[in-house]
């Protein structure tokens, strides 16, 4: 029985076995009735709690619901962003073991410009030649032979033509079995960072003052100019630089007109250094200049013009200044094969230089001073030389081989010097190069050289070619043209009958310039010749843009030709390119019969040589043109 029921029985006193009276049933009744009554509030209770409940959590789950969206819509706000901000600075790739990309982030066309379509079909087009990327084939391997490797830098070319920096982080990713799949990379633009690291670099390593190298930079640089002219077993001179009495400036004018001074001296020394060569400042007053790759007629025009352009006035603010300067110089390795020997010694001749009464040079080795002095003498006469009329003209004949028919002449300049007699071109031509004399002196050879044409004509042989000698830095001077083009109208000659000789160097330095203006000149009528060929470094793709008639074969490969005949392999085959190219060659330096007959044999048309004739003076010239002789000459 329920308990309940149980303890009522027991309250109204009924018993389970005796008959009840109407007052217990009554009682009975009351007491159950009450019990339906207690439990349907109990329920109601029960239900309006339940339901206020289930009411809370709903409104707490509303709640929560709205709180995670709400970070949900803000993390992806700033993750968005986040792509924003980064996709100037970073690209995400995969590439295969073979290196084709599999993955590439949009990004790469916001730092890099091109479309994902260009950069995954060109992307090796667009690296740069900067050697930081020597070592990507190397990476590749190491990476995707699954090593790790730490981030490695990257020069790339952005579409509109910029280098750009990236910095590189690479990941192989295996596969079950452990070997590698796939690389994961990303790249990061590092230009900014590249470019500020330049900026200190720069700062460090220069002169505040004139902005030149200062010491550190020297001797940075000087390790490097040691190590290549070791390799190339090249010469390089160090000139140590010291004005004279500069204290006295500053002692009377003040430091801010010494600084001046300082400035206005690099602006006027800098434009004369080449730009393989140093000019720092290592102290006050003091500058080096180191020149690479020196001849001597080099060392000696620079000295001079340094001296000179020192000694010129000043202008600085309200004063006119005058100022001289003492240079001592230390050649490598004669002098010194490390900085530190050759600052030295150059220091030591720059005094002895002071000593000989400043506004002066001095070489470590005394043998050289005399040797320069007498080279600068020669560069002082030599500018006087043509007021003078202390240059000549001689022709050296050129003729058919198998005839020896005459077919014209080169006219090779010599000085007749009133002291020191005939002087040959070997010895003046490169000084009158370095000193630009070259453009004075060539205007006369090829003024002096039509004028000689015209007197040729007159002795009736009218058929006949000059050929003349034109330096690469006179024909990149606009003057040649119509210096020519006026010395041939002058003298009334046809364009024709003269040739111009330029030499393998022309098709190397500034090539396009060169190739216009030989096309100018061949225009004229004039032909032109290709020189010393061989002896250079002249390439074939760069001879046929050449507008060039003729190649002047080089006597070094006539040299090869043995006695016996035999086989001169490289002789044959520049002349066979002659023929391909459909030009005229001509052999120099012929001193022998048997290389003669070597010529007639190989099918080279013409030569030039001693075996023939030396070059001789017009009045030579002229008697062989009227004799006209077809025989051999030994003159
Ligand atoms: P190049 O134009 O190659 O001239 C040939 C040189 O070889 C000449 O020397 C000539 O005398 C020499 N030679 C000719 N045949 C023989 C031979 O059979 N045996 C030997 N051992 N030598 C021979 P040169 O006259 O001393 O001229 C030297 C160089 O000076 C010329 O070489 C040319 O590059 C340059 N040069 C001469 N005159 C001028 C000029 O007017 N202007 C310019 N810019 N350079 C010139
Ligand atoms: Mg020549
Ligand atoms: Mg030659």
């Amino acid at each position: 029985m329920h308990r309940l029921l149980n303890r009522q029985l027991k309250k109204t006193g009924i018993k389970p076995n005796a008959p009840a009276s109407t007052e217990q049933i009554r009682r009975f009744t009351a007491l159950i009735d009450q019990a339906y009554i207690d439990s349907d509030g109990d329920r109601d209770l029960l239900e309006r709690s339940l339901d206020l409940s289930s009411k809370e959590m709903q409104g707490l789950y509303e709640k929560l619901k709205r709180n995670a969206q709400m970070k949900l819509q803000q993390s992806e706000d700033r993750y968005s962003q986040l792509v924003q901000n980064l996709k100037h600075h970073y690209f995400f790739y995969t590439h295969n073991t073979d290196g084709v990309f599999t993955y590439l982030s949009d990004s790469v066309t916001d730092m890099l410009g091109y479309s994902k379509e260009e950069f995954l079909t060109s992307f090796d087009k667009f690296l740069t030649d900067d050697p930081i990327n020597d070592k990507l084939r190397e990476n590749f391997h190491q990476t995707v032979s699954g090593e790790i490797q730490s981030p490695y830098e990257v020069s790339i070319f952005h579409k509109n033509g910029t280098v750009c920096y990236l910095e590189v982080m690479e990941q192989p990713i295996f596969d079950a079995a452990g070997d590698v799949i796939e690389v994961e990379g990303i790249a990061r633009d590092i230009t900014h960072h590249i470019r500020a690291q330049e900026k200190l670099d720069h700062i460090a390593q220069h002169d505040i003052l004139t902005g030149i190298p200062n010491r550190m930079n020297l001797y940075n640089q000087m390790e490097h100019i040691i190590a290549v002219s070791k390799r190339h077993q090249s010469k390089f001179a160090l000139l140590f630089l010291d004005l004279d009495h500069f204290k006295n400036i500053n002692d009377t004018l003040g430091h801010d007109i010494g600084d001046k001074l300082l400035q206005q001296i690099v602006e006027r020394i800098s434009p004369n250094i080449r730009d393989e060569d140093v000019f720092a400042r290592i102290g006050g007053d003091e500058f080096i200049i180191v020149l690479t790759e020196i001849n001597e007629s080099y060392l000696v025009t620079v000295i001079n013009k340094i001296l000179t352009l020192l000694r010129e006035r000043w202008h600085i603010d309200e004063y006119e200044l005058k100022i001289t300067s003492s240079i001592g110089i230390a050649l490598f390795p004669d002098d010194g094969d490390n900085t530190v020997t050759l600052m030295k010694n150059a220091d030591i001749s720059m005094y002895k230089a002071k000593e000989m009464g400043r506004d002066n040079f001095s070489f470590f080795t005394d043998a050289l001073n005399t040797e320069v002095q007498n080279e600068m003498r020669l560069e002082q006469d030599m500018l006087k030389a043509l007021d003078q009329n202390e240059f000549v003209l001689h022709f050296q004949p050129k003729v058919e081989t198998s005839t020896n028919r005459l077919i014209g002449a080169e006219a090779l300049i010599r000085w007749n010097h009133p002291k020191k007699g005939m002087i040959y071109p070997n010895s003046f031509i490169t000084l009158a190069e370095n000193t630009g004399f070259i453009l004075k002196l060539g205007t006369w050879v090829i003024q002096e050289s039509c004028r000689a044409i015209a007197r040729f004509n007159q002795t009736g042989r009218n058929d006949l070619s000059l050929s003349i000698n034109i330096s690469t830095r006179q024909l990149q001077h606009d003057h040649v043209y119509e210096t020519i083009k006026q010395a041939v109208d002058e003298n009334g000659i046809d364009p024709n009958q003269l040739m111009i000789e330029i030499t393998e160097s022309t098709m190397l330095e500034k090539t396009e310039k060169n190739i216009q203006a030989l096309d100018k000149i061949k225009k004229l009528g004039v032909h032109i010749c290709m020189d010393d060929f061989g002896t250079g470094y002249s390439s074939l793709s760069y001879l046929h843009r050449f507008p060039i008639d003729s190649l002047k074969i080089d006597k070094s490969f006539v040299d090869l030709i043995e006695k016996d005949g035999s086989h001169a392999v490289l002789l044959d085959t520049i002349i066979a390119m002659g023929r391909t190219l459909d030009l005229c060659v001509i052999a120099e330096g012929v001193e022998e019969e048997y290389q003669r007959n070597y010529l007639i044999k190989n099918e080279c048309p013409f030569y030039q040589g001693y075996l023939y004739s030396k070059p001789i003076d017009e009045e030579s010239y002229t008697l062989l043109l009227q004799s006209n002789t077809l025989e051999n000459r030994n003159i």
